[in-house]
């Protein structure tokens, strides 16, 4: 049944929507590989960072066959700058599962939708709506924030309690819209988005205000509400570039950590970040490294700091030297590769500006 205060949101929210979405290169798409595709891009990443990823991909996978027949290492290049790697490599076996396994045809139903690789209840939502129009609401922080605010909610979101009542309003909201589905999810993740913003959203101007519980009252600063405050841990990053004439070592970076098929220079990672050449020498990863080489340290860059969501990574950077004539280190997946050939592979961020700032990927000498 649709309440008041129901009929009175959805009105406002019709009205706002009607006169401020955004145009961005997949509205009204109905393609649903290229919904997918926008929508992984864009989980956790800001509509202006992932729109020239979503233009690349679309250009280079116009369809899902191309994109399942790539090779990984292309499509993780692709996607490098764009963090959450886990989003590229999910991306390519879905692609292939149903290229191969659903004869390239995209599912049409929520719950096979939500089957596939690295797609969750939002992502699952946000394609059905949009693809088939089917009245599945999205429920990401954005609808957490303005259901919060209008209703007063302030159970917190992250419990099992607090997205089981969201999610429930959410999917209320959906089903007496007079808005169709594709259009009601639409609205929400936009007026979140550009209106009702985490940090100073535009009360004075919003249609919504005269009914919304945290204006009203006051609390919109202090809605929604979080039950834990995210600890994050600190990393240090030793990168050990070893030349060897023209040329650099790097490896792939394997097992369930970050950064997970991106390549690498032989990485220690030591519980602190200031290290003195003496002291790299004395740790067990620099011998086997050198296993008797004669390696000679020839600079090391300031730390940099890269911020991920659980964790802060400081990195520092040892240039050092190996004679041309010494064998290869013996290190399990080591590759030898030509500095002008760097650029080629896929590496993670606080290592591309490494590479980026001392313009290694130009050194031709
Ligand atoms: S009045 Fe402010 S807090 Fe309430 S819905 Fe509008 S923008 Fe959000």
């Amino acid at each position: 049944m649709t309440t008041d205060r129901t009929a009175l949101f959805l009105e406002g929210l019709r009205a706002w929507f009607a006169q401020n979405h955004r145009p961005l290169p997949w509205k009204g798409e109905k393609d649903p590989y290229l919904i997918w595709l926008s929508e992984i891009i864009l989980q956790q990443t800001r509509v202006e960072q992932g729109m020239p990823y979503f233009e690349r991909f679309r250009e280079r996978f116009p369809e899902v066959q191309a994109l399942a027949d790539a090779e990984e290492d292309e499509v993780m290049k692709l996607w490098e700058g764009l963090g959450y790697y886990s989003r590229a490599r999910n991306l390519h076996a879905a692609a292939q599962h149903i290229a191969y396994e659903l004869e390239g045809r995209f599912p049409t139903r929520y719950e096979d939708i939500l089957a596939l690789k690295g797609v969750g209840p939002y992502t699952a939502a946000a394609i059905a709506s949009f693809a088939y129009d089917l009245p599945t609401a999205v429920v990401d922080g954005n609808v957490y924030r303005i259901l919060a605010r209008f209703w007063g909610m302030d159970t917190p979101i992250d419990t099992a309690a607090g997205k089981k009542a969201f999610a429930q309003l959410a999917q209320r909201l959906i089903e007496a819209a007079p808005a169709r589905p594709s259009q009601h999810n639409q609205a929400m993740m936009d007026f979140g988005a550009v209106h009702c913003k985490p940090k100073a959203p535009l009360c004075g101007q919003c249609p919504l205000q005269e009914h919304c519980v945290a204006f009203q009252q006051q609390r919109v600063d202090t809605l929604p509400v979080k039950q834990k405050k995210l600890v994050k841990k600190r990393r240090y990053f030793h990168y050990l570039l070893l030349n060897q004439g023209h040329h650099v070592y790097i490896r792939k970076r394997v097992g369930k950590d970050i950064w997970r098929n991106l390549y690498e220079f032989p990485l220690l990672e030591a519980g602190r970040v200031k290290l003195s050449p003496a002291e790299l020498k004395q740790h067990e990863f620099w011998k086997a490294l050198t296993d008797g080489r004669p390696a000679e340290i020839e600079q090391v860059s300031p730390p940099r700091q890269q911020t991920l969501t659980h964790q802060y990574i400081q990195a520092v950077f040892w240039e050092i030297r190996i004679p041309e004539q010494a064998a290869a280190p013996d290190l399990e997946g080591l590759l030898r590769v030509e500095r002008k050939n760097l650029s080629k592979f896929a590496f993670p961020k606080i290592i591309d500006w490494y590479l980026k700032d001392n313009s290694l990927y130009l050194n031709l000498v």
